[in-house]
């Protein structure tokens, strides 16, 4: 039999037609945001029902706001914003659909709540009304992001049509040094094969750096394989994940239901032998923390280094694009990372908000006070609570941190927390896009450590230096 690859295996899986090249797919999950009005306002207009309601899942996650929540949504001040949250609320009543919403005690951010709930599971393949959506690979599913169109399409029908992508696999061997997070091997994974380097095809990260990985960190490497270009980035499910899922909701029940589904799940890791389009390798020694320097996820260095001179950029594109992005950034060629000072921290978003981000912000935090402010917001109230239960909140709080309701927050900055013009920040998000953090606000990616350290510097800052 020919080797195959996890993708192979579950793509396959999920196929259902054919048409001209395009594959029909069943979906087993289909995650909504408040920003999903458009596919109900398009449901409705065609007199069509959610096909099944049970595999949906809402979140009140980009529009929320992350403070002043204690009158509940009719306490929500901006008009727009309380009737996004609103509107979700009745659509998901009217058609029966799970809302993780406002007030719902496990309320989050769609790339942290499924998870957390055993509704992400291994051999799924998944569709969200959100590019992260990849995120949810580190089960060993398949999961990416879809427009408002394709997600009417698959409310309406549970399945969607898609081309089928090449497979590039990405494997990283070694040990993490001192002081790199997930964080750092994913900035510098997109660093080494380009922002574009994914393009049409699905990442599959191996080695014995991601077999060591926790479930959280194999999320952050996943959820920022869009930033490589790739739809979907996944990980061999393994004896992590299956602990991981044990107990949690919506996971199978121990007994039959769940030995059915280790029986697929062990089935899932792709076979030896099997072939990718492509490779890349890298070696986890070499890593560092990082820190980006440019306008996306590809311009970024190691936090000793500095900021590169468009001029010794190795083709034309990048000269000029570099050139600009140095402008829009207000950085000098040649400048050490570590002199760049900043306005603000944020400490957030699907890629960094889990505890095990919050515990590693907390660790650097009690070794000084922010100098900056800066924001930590839990990627759900299941966060949060136990984030509470450990003391951390309190560690950040003595340190000058602000400790924020679970949302998107800063990430977006379409709830209303946004930078000012020229205000740079370091932050744990995933998108360093120009005006991504607000209007002319300035992004650096980091790790939460990073994040934290530059917190207490007011600069970027070596974290090694201060946990030694
Ligand atoms: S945190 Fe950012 S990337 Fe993640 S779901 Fe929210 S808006 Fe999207």
């Amino acid at each position: 039999m020919t080797a195959r690859t996890m993708f192979d295996k579950i793509w396959d899986a999920h196929v259902m037609a054919e048409e001209e090249g395009e594959i029909l797919l069943y979906v087993d999950r289909a995650l909504i945001h408040e920003g999903s009005s458009h596919a109900f306002a398009a449901l409705k207009k065609r007199k069509q029902k959610v096909a099944r309601p049970q595999q949906v899942f809402a979140f009140t996650d980009h529009y929320v706001p992350t403070t002043s929540r204690e009158k509940g949504i009719a306490g929500i001040a901006v008009d727009e914003i309380r009737n996004m949250v609103i509107g979700q609320h009745e659509n998901t009543k009217l058609h029966g659909i799970r809302l993780f919403g406002f007030d719902d005690p496990a309320q989050g951010i769609l790339h942290i709540v499924p998870p957390e709930q055993g509704i992400t599971q291994p051999g799924m393949l998944i569709c969200g009304a959100d590019s992260h959506t990849s995120t949810h690979g580190a089960f060993g599913s398949i999961a990416f992001g879809i427009g408002a169109s394709d997600m009417t399409h698959v409310m309406a029908t549970q399945a969607t049509w898609q081309r089928k992508p090449k497979t590039l696999r990405i494997t990283v061997e070694g040990e993490l040094g001192f002081g790199v997070a997930p964080k750092d091997i994913i900035l510098a994974v997109i660093a080494k094969i380009g922002a574009e380097g994914g393009v049409g095809h699905t990442l599959e990260y191996a080695g014995s750096t991601f077999r060591r990985m926790s479930m959280e960190g194999r999320m952050t490497v996943c959820n920022m394989s869009i930033e490589a270009g790739a739809r979907c980035g996944m990980i061999a499910p393994d004896d992590t994940t299956f602990a991981y899922m044990d107990g949690r909701p919506w996971a199978p029940k121990k007994g039959a239901e769940w030995d059915a589904a280790m029986a697929l799940w062990q089935s899932l890791p792709s076979d030896a032998g099997a072939k990718f389009d492509r490779e890349v390798t890298l070696d986890a020694a070499q890593i560092e923390p990082m820190v980006t320097w440019g306008v996306n996820p590809e311009m970024a260095g190691p936090v000793g280094g500095a900021v590169p001179d468009p001029k010794s950029a190795p083709d034309e594109r990048r000269r000029s694009d570099w050139a600009m992005a140095l402008d829009y950034m207000g950085l000098k060629a040649g400048m050490p990372l570590q002199d760049i000072a900043i306005d603000r921290v944020f400490i957030g978003s699907c890629t960094n908000s889990r505890i095990e981000d919050i515990r590693a912000a907390a660790a650097v935090a009690k070794h000084g006070k922010a100098l900056v402010p800066a924001w930590v917001v839990p990627g759900s109230k299941t966060v949060k609570r136990q984030a509470e239960a450990e003391g951390l909140d309190k560690i950040l709080t003595a340190a000058g941190f602000e400790w924020r309701e679970p949302g998107c927050s800063l990430c977006t900055a379409i709830n209303g927390d946004q930078l000012k013009p020229g205000e740079r920040c370091a932050s744990t998000s995933n998108r360093n896009f120009r005006n991504r953090q607000g209007p002319g606000g300035r992004t650096h990616l980091v790790s939460p450590a990073m994040a934290a350290a530059a917190a207490i510097k007011g600069r970027f800052t070596d974290v090694r230096e201060i946990i030694k």
